[in-house]
């Protein structure tokens, strides 16, 4: 099986993949700003008058507006991944437990990427793509070429190894951590299928959101932490 890919999700990057395919998180601070326009309007009508409740329907369709396009980002992004490869690994993210995010962000982000690999894994099922949710542990700490593990706090953003001298984007190392253990469980499971190697990408510092952009998601901007939220 060739056609597998590891996706490593984070906060910077909304998911980074084996294949070298990087995507932001998307853009949603005009649909927030609006939002809260609507609710300062809000604020200021008399609770229960006509023009109040006029608002209050105003600010519902901002919620549903931002709301919409963050699913349509997922979708997208779920659809592409379903439908480009024939087996799909991502960490688990119940065992993962999230503890490296800092704490406002952790439930926002957490929610985002449950939704987001929930859509991948019956896209999967439909596409007939194998999904595989692999034990998350290590997978940034783990050497993808030579398996040592290194610690690595959370603001170190290079692979770089200690022991065989491999550098990489620390994303990029554990997407392709992500990618072997999916293919190691799936072989696991079906004695038949040979071994596959896990061929580093030579091009590992090629970061390209174009192939998902070309698949009609919206503006892949760059945005930070709290993108990832509403
Ligand atoms: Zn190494």
């Amino acid at each position: 099986m060739t056609d597998a890919v590891g996706i490593d999700v984070g906060i910077l990057k909304y998911v980074h993949d084996s294949d070298g395919t990087a995507v932001e998180p998307p853009d949603l601070s005009e649909e927030r700003e609006r939002l809260e326009r609507a609710q300062r309007n809000l604020s200021r009508k008399e609770h229960g008058s006509n023009n109040w409740e006029q608002q209050r329907r105003t600010v519902a369709r901002r919620h549903a507006d931002l709301k919409r396009k963050r699913r349509d980002f997922l979708h997208k992004l779920s659809t592409y991944y379903a439908r480009e490869y024939d087996l799909v690994a991502v960490e688990d993210l119940d065992a993962k437990g999230l503890v490296e995010l800092p704490g406002n962000s952790r439930n926002r982000a957490g929610a985002s990427w449950g939704t987001f690999l929930r859509m991948l894994e019956y896209k999967c099922e439909r596409e007939g793509t194998h999904f595989v949710a692999v034990d998350p542990r290590g997978t940034t700490k783990e050497c993808a070429s030579c398996g040592v593990e290194t610690d690595k706090p959370l603001w170190v953003r290079e692979h770089s190894c200690p022991s065989c001298g491999f550098k990489t984007d620390r994303d990029a190392n554990a997407s392709w951590n992500i990618r072997s253990r999916g293919l190691e469980q799936v072989g696991t499971g079906c004695p038949e299928s040979t071994p596959v190697e896990t061929a580093l990408p030579t091009d590992t510092d090629s970061v390209s959101a174009k192939r998902v952009v070309e698949t009609g998601s919206p503006t892949l901007t760059e945005r930070t932490a709290s993108a990832v939220s509403e």
